[in-house]
């Protein structure tokens, strides 16, 4: 797990992560729906295709389109074990504990805040 402020700099580095952006459909599902629902389905997501010690498809379980919280993930680098290994320091091959989904929860929040206010 690493210090968001240096995490978010570094995406902002990244030409690969920093080109996600919500489409106006997915904006305006999150405009909708609201910041806590939506992150209670990145809760349920990451628990489900994240949180195992070996997920199913790991590298392809984040479509690219159709849910806010998809997007965040590739544009964090949360959508699959390896991408949180490399980026996030969050080893593989083990379930993530409670605070690792926490931490995950919260880098997906911080980026999809920063959408709305775009
Ligand atoms: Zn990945």
């Amino acid at each position: 797990m690493r210090d968001l402020d240096e995490l978010f700099e570094a995406f902002r580095r990244s030409e690969f992560r920093s080109k996600f952006r919500l489409s106006p459909r997915e904006s305006a599902y999150l405009r909708e729906k609201g910041l806590d629902v939506v992150l209670s389905h990145a809760r349920d997501f990451i628990e489900k295709r994240l949180a195992p010690a070996e997920p199913a498809n790991d590298g392809r379980q984040t479509p690219m389109h159709n849910h806010p919280v998809f997007i965040a993930q590739h544009a964090t680098a949360t959508c699959c074990r390896g991408c949180l290994q490399k980026w996030h320091q969050i080893p593989k091959g083990r379930p993530l504990s409670d605070r690792e989904v926490q931490y995950v929860v919260a880098v997906i929040a911080r980026w999809l805040l920063r959408q709305q206010t775009l």
